[in-house]
């Protein structure tokens, strides 16, 4: 295991073993057993999972003494969804048994809520390198219409055989890629939450998502022809990701604003009638793309020049605010921005204090945003090279719909990024407008 690996270990508050390399799929049954015990356990596939490896992991779990209930095998057609519906027919089916989850997002999620609910840890034998929430917690999960995330314990063992993985369908190594490309721009907002204080960097913990990331991303065509050394680094990045939220106990050292344009064309259907569905990955490139496109905007302007007692008498009053939460979303939706966005709402000695350090140190914030970043040229390159979207079109969506969720990505969170730091300085509209003059004409 890499040093990364085991440093994060350290600090991950549900995850003890974390195994990735070529092969270890036949590893599964003793890594497991030595967490765990020796079952029962309950296999949690689907009908291509386990075609992929039901049998090899079975054969493993035998070699290592463990007890095996029958597995429960969902169908292959239509992809699998992660409904209650499911996390109740997993847990049905556990009995006294521990799960394993063999599979990527939907049947880890499944497994993981129906575990939690039936008080028990699990493990997890990933299947593709499709998106970073192997080690984390929560579940996303969808119950009478709504999705939310529901809380429970990251698994106990994570398994990622680098050989299992590449083999998969390329569209979900490009969402896993398209997943990690979110903490470029998602750091660079966690270098602006921590310059203005709001959410200072935890340094092991930057050091755990951020150190390996560039590596992990410097293969994409490799990965799009699925070479299983080229896929070190994105698992090993995508498990980081999920150590590194535990550790820090919140999503912040893995997303930041990008991931909101997924989370609200999410909400809007994006892609949901698609078979397979539109992943969470490529929404989150697009994303991400936008955000760097923001970033690289943002980076050029010089904020050392601003007036910031003119910028905070300019701020715009709350109650007007609020007008255009609820002008710009309905129902739910909008009473929850409305909370998020006050949450970080603050005016007159506060907003100046806030942004002093900014404008202070500009010189040197602005070189901590260009080492972090990449632009969204470069960015867009890499994706596609990986099999990912690398335009709007390519998720369905205009410029212009890309355009519309800038302030609704603004809005969605409490989370401060940079979409924040424009709108303070007064500079919102002005970047948005730049960004989609210059970078996606
Ligand atoms: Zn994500």
């Amino acid at each position: 295991m890499s040093d990364a690996l085991d440093a994060a270990l350290a600090r991950a508050t549900d995850t003890r073993d974390v195994v990735v390399g070529r092969g270890v799929l036949t590893e599964a049954g003793r890594r497991i057993a030595d967490v765990l015990g020796q079952g029962p356990y309950v296999v949690v596939a689907d009908e291509n999972t386990w075609a992929v490896a039901g049998e090899a992991l079975t054969a493993s779990l035998r070699a290592a003494g463990c007890a095996l209930a029958e597995p429960l095998v969902f169908p292959g057609r239509p992809a699998l969804y992660a409904s209650y519906d499911n996390c109740l027919t997993v847990g049905e089916r556990l009995g006294d048994a521990t799960a394993i989850a063999l599979g990527a997002g939907t049947l880890n999620d499944l497994s993981k809520l129906a575990s939690h609910e039936h008080g028990r840890p699990y493990a997890v034998v990933g299947t593709a390198a499709s998106m970073d929430g192997y080690t984390g917690f929560g579940a996303p999960m969808e119950a009478d219409g709504v999705k939310i995330t529901r809380p429970c314990p990251a698994p106990a063992v994570a398994v990622l055989d680098l050989d299992v993985v590449a083999a998969a369908p390329g569209f979900l190594t490009a969402s896993g890629y398209g997943d990690l490309a979110a903490k470029i721009p998602g750091g660079a907002d966690w270098i602006l939450a921590d310059v203005t204080e709001v959410e200072p960097i935890d340094t092991a913990v930057w050091g755990m998502v951020q150190g390996g990331v560039a590596m992990a991303l410097a293969r994409p065509s490799d990965l799009a022809a699925g070479d299983p050394d080229a896929f070190a680094g994105l698992v090993e990045g995508l498990a980081l990701s999920g150590l590194a939220m535990q550790a820090y106990a919140g999503t912040r050292p893995a997303s930041g604003a990008e991931h909101y344009f997924s989370h609200l064309w999410e909400l809007d259907h994006l892609g949901a009638d698609l078979d397979p569905p539109l992943s969470h990955g490529f929404k989150v490139g697009i994303g991400s793309l936008a955000m760097c496109a923001f970033h690289e905007v943002l980076v050029e302007r010089d904020f050392a020049a601003i007036d910031l007692e003119a910028a905070a008498a300019a701020r715009t009053p709350w109650d007007r605010i609020e007008a255009d939460i609820r002008d710009t979303f309905t129902g739910a939706l909008a009473d929850n921005a409305v909370k998020e966005t006050r949450a970080k709402y603050v005016t007159g000695d506060d907003l100046v204090a806030r942004l002093r350090p900014l404008v202070d140190d500009w010189p040197s914030v602005r070189e901590r945003l260009r080492t972090q970043l990449v632009t969204s040229a470069e960015l867009a390159g890499m994706l596609a090279a990986a099999g990912a979207p690398s335009r709007p079109e390519d998720i369905g969506l205009t410029a212009a719909d890309v355009r519309a969720t800038f302030p609704r990505a603004m809005y969605y969170r409490s989370r401060y990024t940079a979409l924040d730091v424009a709108w303070e300085l007064g500079l919102f509209q002005e970047l948005v407008d730049d960004t989609f003059t210059r970078l996606w004409v």
